[in-house]
């Protein structure tokens, strides 16, 4: 009976697609619902999701914003507003036509991203240098009409907060821009034990009415890609479209530097794709819902399950501590805890009782570790950490071995097929190239990485000089 939890997943080296749907499901993380793309986030996403929050929400705190809550549906004027945001978005907008029976007037789309309703409020409350800057965030849902879905990584409707931020100069905004973006990597590597590569996308990539958008990229364990958060920069054109403007400090009316950016439940993907394993999820501890678990062995005999309690009630101030004493075979409790990912293991049974000490097994290893009764705390929290930045390690050692150099396409090529994972190539900048790339090999471009000297002179695909240095991949 034990085995059959484990069994029921597929071999994530055989189809790594349906390892990550049998994870998803068995961890119970998630259900489907009725309605294509969406899905229902059980109470253990949910409690993953709700820790990510509360270190993102504390950053962006921390960064000087306020969380404000817009309305979920937009009047279709407004979205057509901005030209370029109404056509980049329109494929995946969902619209309600009508109240109860009756036919709405105007259509009023749900919220895909809420660029317009920031914009439009912006206008009413911004008059002044004195008003600014306004660094709003909210927490809300979005709806966009994917067309094909995977649960977390593509969803109809998902979780996200978009901060929307306004500025007196370029400069500021720019800085904004980036130190959002900084944001959202620290998260990924310090919380997540994500590692990112931070840059610019192209303009093909950009965000529809941005003038730039920066991204944070990671790399999942089968080799492809996945935009992680994503921060752009507005200039002023959706201020110019919708007269966000304020007297200056020299008394002239000018239009607000914009900022927006994004980061949703797709993060949650990414952390069962870097980390996970054929047993399972492996969680990060710094958002596990529970870091220890406790497992008592021969539960029945005298005084095990006193001592499991004690244990349990002694971590509990300090850590986020479960214990199994329910009536399942240690070996199916230890396969659960397993399967959800769960850092530590915690076991007592008799004989450990009688020598005074508890079994920790790390979740990521197996490795297991004797710890006498006096020292279980500190040797939790020391495994915690250690745990914590060796699941950092592993996954920045996994994606350094996925980067290879290309300095033509047939490098390129071969490269794609023998290594896979990200690609460094230098780009003429000309987009021809860019949607030739993508239409040979599928790859398409990441980001223009800050800071990361050239790997040659020309184009990996014309040959003409190069302007940028551009990480390439098959992404999500
Ligand atoms: P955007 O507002 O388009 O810049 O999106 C912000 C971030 O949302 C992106 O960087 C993605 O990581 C994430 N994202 C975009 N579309 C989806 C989706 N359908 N489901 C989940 N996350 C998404």
């Amino acid at each position: 009976m034990a085995k059959q939890l484990v069994e029921q997943i597929t071999n994530m080296d055989k189809d790594f697609a349906q390892w990550y749907t049998d994870v998803v499901t068995k961890a119970e993380l998630i259900d489907y619902s009725s309605v294509r793309g969406s899905m229902i986030i059980r109470p253990y996403g949910y409690a993953i999701w709700e820790n990510i929050k509360a270190s993102l929400d504390q950053e962006i705190k921390d960064t000087g914003h306020e969380n404000v809550y817009m309305p979920l549906l937009i009047p279709e004027s407004l979205l057509q507003k901005e030209k370029d945001h109404i056509k980049g978005f329109a494929p995946e907008v969902a619209w309600v036509t009508h109240g109860g029976d009756e036919k709405l007037a105007e259509r009023l789309c749900i919220r895909p991203t809420s660029e317009v309703l920031f914009a439009e409020h912006y206008k009413n409350i911004i008059h002044s240098y004195r008003d600014l800057p306004k660094l709003y965030n909210q927490w809300s849902n979005v709806v966009r009409w994917e067309k094909t879905t995977r649960p977390f990584l593509r969803t109809l409707e998902f979780l996200w907060q978009e901060g929307h931020t306004c500025h007196e100069t370029e400069d500021e905004a720019q800085k904004e821009t980036l130190k959002m973006l900084d944001v959202y990597a620290d998260i990924c590597e310090r919380v997540l034990a994500i590692p990112v590569i931070k840059g610019r996308k192209t303009e093909k990539e950009k965000f529809a009415g941005a003038k730039s958008t920066y991204t944070i990229e990671s790399l999942m364990h089968d080799g492809k890609a996945l935009q992680s958060g994503t921060s752009h920069n507005f200039g002023t054109g959706f201020a110019e479209t919708f007269g966000i403007e304020f007297l200056n400090r020299e008394g002239k009316l000018q239009p607000v530097h914009q900022t927006s950016w994004g980061f949703t439940t797709r993060i949650i993907g990414a952390m069962i794709m870097v980390h996970g394993d054929d047993k399972g999820l492996v969680l990060p501890p710094a958002i596990a819902p529970t870091q220890v678990q406790i497992v008592p062995i021969a539960q029945h005999k005298e005084g095990v399950l006193d001592a499991a309690y004690e244990i349990h009630h002694s971590l509990q101030t300090s850590l986020r501590v479960s214990i199994d004493a329910s009536d399942k075979k240690p070996g199916w409790k230890f396969n659960e805890s397993e399967m959800k990912g769960i850092p530590i293991r915690l076991e007592i049974g008799p004989k450990d009782i009688e020598n005074g000490k508890v079994v920790l097994v790390r979740r990521d290893t197996g490795e297991k570790i004797d710890v006498k009764n006096h020292e279980i705390e500190t040797a939790i929290e020391r495994l915690l950490q250690e745990i914590q930045s060796s699941l950092y390690e592993k996954a920045l050692e996994h994606r350094l071995t996925k980067t290879s150099v290309a300095v033509n396409m047939d490098e390129f090529k071969d490269n794609l097929l023998q290594v896979g994972g990200f690609i460094k190539a230098m780009w003429c900048g000309d987009q021809a190239c860019e949607d030739q790339i993508k239409e040979q090999t599928q790859a398409t471009s990441r980001c223009i990485p800050f800071e990361e000297k050239g790997v040659s002179d020309t184009c990996v695909y014309c040959g003409r000089a190069a302007k940028e240095l551009v990480y390439w991949a098959k992404a999500y």
